[in-house]
């Protein structure tokens, strides 16, 4: 018996297959649409071996379920898959902890959907494949807003007309919950120290979508995501917060409609925007180097809007004792996190060059001298996911 999880994500399927208790990885791996070629690649990697496939007529989530399933059915590993949890980036107002999925909740999930147009929609198609495909298994919405539910009030009402709150859900919600809680969690780990002292992290999970928490004795102080996951820091292709005054200006003045400012501010904007040539920071990185400056104007509004969010939240936490880097950019980009922590000496973090080069997942960064630490968390959102699949599983059987 195995549970099965799925991670659709803005430009990616991530997959893993962990064993009955959600202990132990039997095989992990990603479907990306981001690549140069014309054709959809698959990784996998198993306990053993590891290996890369690619088609061309793979062009949605729900052919994608379909080929993950052949390739796991081909190592032997597709019988016997008892549960499915899939990452949902938004809940709404309907939802927080794990939900077993039924009609009912798939049609709440569809309401809520515009709020998160990224995400919801291919994460509907993945779980509509996956019960088409594995009939007989559990399906469970694990929520990236689940984290935030203890958001204090001020950080989650908006300075606007506090009956947009009371009459529309006008809120923050926060997202890449999944992520943050399972990086303090491990973050405390690293650190030696209990999760629920008074530890006063800030988590930068940098990906194709991009927030930072901070997060103060295990719980969540601020967060950068808002009522959508469009707030807060520059993304690959979504703008993060601008002046709500552009919107006005463009509407009334320019005869922009709501959907042009959504595609805009989602698919056209943040490094994709700016640099003009592409929303995946390798690329960015190398144009970068090779003196575009488009792409270097990119890459420094990216590294500011880090730096000056770090620097708000210190001043919320009143201080940091770790700094965690995450996600495809946190984790992979020595140039970026050595640009960012440039300036943050004087919080008291000192990053080592040395060991930022030869990083590896969960270690420490930071100079024997720095105050703060500064640490590399390999994001382990599928195991969380897993874990809490289980965990309903478990309580559904003992009902
Ligand atoms: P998501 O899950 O939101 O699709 P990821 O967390 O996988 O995104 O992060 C994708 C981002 O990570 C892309 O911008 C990609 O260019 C960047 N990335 C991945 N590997 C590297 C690397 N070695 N160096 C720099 N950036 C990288």
């Amino acid at each position: 018996m195995s549970i099965l999880v799925l991670n659709a994500g803005s430009s990616t399927l991530k997959y893993a297959l962990f064993d009955e208790l959600a202990h132990e990885q039997l095989a992990r791996g990603v479907i990306d649409w981001q690549t140069q070629s014309e054709k959809v690649r698959l990784e996998l990697q198993t306990q053993s071996a590891s290996q890369t496939q690619s088609r061309s007529d793979i062009s949605n989530n729900r052919d994608a379920v379909k080929w993950i399933l052949h390739v796991l059915a081909d190592i032997n590993l597709g019988e016997s898959i008892r549960a499915v949890g899939h990452r949902i980036v938004h809940g709404g107002t309907y939802f927080c902890q794990p939900t077993l999925i039924n009609e009912q909740v798939l049609q709440s999930l569809e309401q809520v959907s515009k709020l998160a147009p990224l995400h919801n929609p291919p994460a509907l198609m993945t779980i509509k494949a996956a019960q088409k495909y594995l009939p007989e298994a559990m399906h469970v919405a694990v929520f990236d807003t689940a984290f935030f539910a203890d958001l204090p009030p001020s950080a989650y009402v908006y300075p606007i007309p506090y009956e947009w709150y009371e009459q529309y859900g006008i809120r923050r919600f926060g997202f890449h919950g999944i992520s943050h809680q399972y990086c303090s969690t491990r973050a405390a780990e690293v650190l030696g120290r209990q999760y629920d002292d008074s530890l006063r992290l800030v988590i930068c999970h940098l990906g194709n979508g991009c927030s930072a928490t901070a997060v103060h004795g295990g719980r969540p102080l601020a967060t950068t995501m808002g009522f959508t996951p469009l707030e807060g820091l520059m993304m690959g292709t979504r703008s993060g917060s601008i002046d709500p005054g552009i919107l006005i200006y463009l509407m009334k003045q320019k005869d922009f409609d709501p959907e042009q400012l959504d595609q805009s501010l989602n698919h056209q904007s943040g490094l994709l925007g700016v640099s003009g040539i592409s929303s995946d920071f390798r690329q960015i990185e190398q144009a970068s180097q090779a003196k575009n400056e488009r792409a270097q104007l990119a890459m420094k509004l990216f590294t500011e809007r880090i730096q000056s969010t770090i620097g708000s939240l210190a001043v919320l936490l009143g201080g940091i004792d770790g700094l965690v880097f995450t996600a495809g950019i946190g984790e992979h980009s020595p140039l970026l996190r050595s640009c960012v922590c440039d300036k943050l000496p004087f919080l008291g973090l000192k990053l080592d060059e040395v060991k930022n080069q030869s990083a590896h997942a969960d270690c420490d960064l930071a100079t024997i001298q720095s105050a703060g630490r500064i640490l590399l968390i390999q994001t382990r959102e599928e195991h969380m996911i897993a874990r809490e699949t289980e965990r309903l599983l478990e309580l559904s059987q003992s009902r």
